[in-house]
């Protein structure tokens, strides 16, 4: 009943001459109706992404937004402006941007907020680090990361997020969690949105992330808690990332 849905993470890679072939690479090789995707590429290129996307099925957005609706931030972009660019997805927490712009959870929840509130639907990152994860520490971060954004957007605003578990550890290094170990912690995930509203938490699109790829992504998404990916590595070359999408 839930869509998959799989999502490309550009993060600061690309030029416009390879963007150019790798979305029409993209667009020619997408035939899988019953799968949404996107491509979330750094803003720079939002209006190239428009103008290559727009009537495919494809869908575009951004890696990161302000909190802050306009003014005196400077290098800050705002999430009207992304939503002028025809953006549909904003990523936001994502685990580079917790660890090295120091963006707190209560921070990514305002974030959220301010995404939804320009139309757009935010992709919220949670994940552990290896240390976390051995710790025995998994659920309690990850628990403690949706929940904030639980608290500012409320059972109502819960229907219009997707949720991205993304363990640290996994994220570009090669080392993917098992289908098992990620369809444990989609399930709590899940548990939790269910203590708001258990019909609209099942709803939501939990996606995975980290070392996605296209020999991994079918025995990670059979899980039933696993509604798709946000791919990184993997979605620099056209093939890769429709491989992922075709075996969704
Ligand atoms: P990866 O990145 O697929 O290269 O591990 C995923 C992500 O950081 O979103």
């Amino acid at each position: 009943m839930r869509r998959k849905l799989v999502v490309g993470n550009w993060k600061m890679n690309g030029n416009r001459a390879a963007n150019a072939s790798l979305l029409s690479g993209i667009v020619a090789g997408f035939d899988a109706a019953q799968v949404d995707s996107a491509v979330c590429v750094p803003a720079p290129y939002l209006a190239q992404c428009e103008a290559a996307l727009a009537g495919t099925p494809v869908s575009w957005g951004a890696q990161d937004v302000s909190a802050h609706a306009g003014g005196a931030f400077t290098g800050e972009v705002s999430a009207q402006m992304l939503a002028e660019f025809g953006c549909r997805y904003v990523i936001v927490g994502h685990s580079e941007r917790r660890a090295s712009h120091a963006e707190s959870s209560e921070l990514v929840a305002q974030k959220a907020v301010a995404v939804m509130g320009a139309g757009m639907t935010p992709i919220v990152c949670v994940g552990e680090t290896l240390d976390e994860r051995e710790a025995g520490q998994t659920f309690v971060v990850v628990r403690n990361q949706l929940g904030h954004v639980l608290e500012r957007v409320g059972a109502d605003g819960m229907a219009k997020i997707v949720v991205a578990y993304e363990p640290v550890w996994a994220i570009g290094t090669g080392r993917t969690a098992t289908p098992e170990m990620a369809q444990e912690v989609h399930a709590r995930l899940r548990a939790q949105m269910a203590e708001q509203n258990a019909v609209v938490a099942g709803k939501v699109q939990i996606l995975y992330g980290g070392s996605m790829k296209p020999d991994n992504a079918k025995e990670l998404m059979a899980q039933p808690d696993i509604d798709g990916g946000l791919i990184g590595g993997a979605a620099l070359k056209a093939a890769d990332f429709l491989a992922i999408i075709h075996a969704a």
